[in-house]
């Protein structure tokens, strides 16, 4: 069983870090808020008082933080994890931040410590019950390292070299986001012409974006937007796509209008709530 520092205890983190507990290994953690600590220590983790103290004596740590300026934060701030790693450990970064980040922040670690990307798809439940996605950016034999660590988590797919899992994650919530937009349009449409919400809500779980539908129907026809994946790193994640786009002379028009849909909605106050609120804002409704 490995040694694992476990960083970034929020919506995903907490119940990853349970998992890899509960799989036998031995986890340090630590969270810039450190009350989100306590139920880890009672299930028998140790809470570092510092990223850098994390590191010490771990095969691997692992990062889940909200955006690329966090982990910028916890590695390289004061206190910060780069400076306490030494040869032969490995980071495993599983936020979603973009290549471009894992690249950049790779490359200012101390000599012989690397970084394996390795963001998720799925939420909440999919982290509690183990049955993410994890598309890991790595070379064969960091991949080869990695992998009985992050089956514990769900399914794991070598996208390719390092950034490509942070690459795949990127591509991955486009689509999300462009989903999310497109039913609170369609939803919007099926308004304006007076149509029934549950008619169209039926029609649209059977259409290309059903999957989408059957997710967030209950938050919609309740109102409930209680955060499972919040509002404000949605709009992060389009953020990243436009801006690595952008990087390659590519130009999203598209998931630059979903991106925009996602601003209105943090802007009007529902940056904290689900993503899906974004429906109700479309919609002309408070979420
Ligand atoms: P979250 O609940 O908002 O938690 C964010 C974590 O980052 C918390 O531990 C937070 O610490 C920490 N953090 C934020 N800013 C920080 C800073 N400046 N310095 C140190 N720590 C900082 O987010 P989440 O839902 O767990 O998501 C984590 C990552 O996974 C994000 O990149 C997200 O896009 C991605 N993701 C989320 C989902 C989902 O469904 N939720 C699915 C796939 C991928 P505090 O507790 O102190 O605030």
């Amino acid at each position: 069983m490995a040694k694992i520092g476990f960083l970034g205890l929020g919506e995903m983190g907490t119940p990853m870090a349970a998992r890899l507990l509960r799989g036998g290994h031995q986890l340090t953690v630590w969270n810039r808020s450190p009350k989100r600590t306590v139920a880890l220590a009672n299930d028998g983790a140790t809470v570092a008082s510092s990223p850098a103290n994390a590191a010490a004596g771990a095969d691997v740590i692992i990062t889940m933080l909200a955006t690329p300026e966090a982990l910028e934060q916890v590695l390289f701030g004061s206190e910060g994890l780069a400076a306490a790693l030494s040869a032969g450990q490995l980071l495993i970064d599983m936020s979603t931040v973009g290549p471009d980040e894992v690249r950049s922040a790779a490359a200012r670690l101390p000599h012989g410590a690397a970084i394996v990307d390795a963001p998720v798809r799925g939420s909440v439940p999919q982290a509690t019950s183990g049955k993410l996605e994890v598309f890991v950016g790595a070379t064969r034999e960091q991949y080869e390292r990695v992998r009985p660590i992050l089956e514990l988590l769900g399914t794991v797919r070598h996208a390719g070299g390092p950034g490509s899992g942070a690459a795949m994650k990127l591509v991955a919530n486009l689509v999300l986001g462009g989903a999310i937009v497109t039913l609170g349009e369609a939803l919007a449409l099926g308004d304006a012409l007076e149509l029934k919400p549950d008619l169209v809500l039926d029609v649209l779980a059977d259409s290309p974006i059903g999957p989408i539908v059957k997710a967030k129907r209950v938050n919609i026809e309740t109102g409930d937007f209680s955060p499972s994946f919040k509002l404000r790193h949605a709009a992060k994640d389009l953020r990243l796509v436009i801006e690595a786009a952008a990087a390659r002379r590519r130009k999203l028009q598209q998931a630059e209008a979903n991106r925009e849909w996602l601003d209105d909605a943090a802007a009007r106050g529902a940056a904290d709530l689900d993503f899906s609120a974004v429906v109700a804002a479309i919609r002309g409704e408070n979420a």
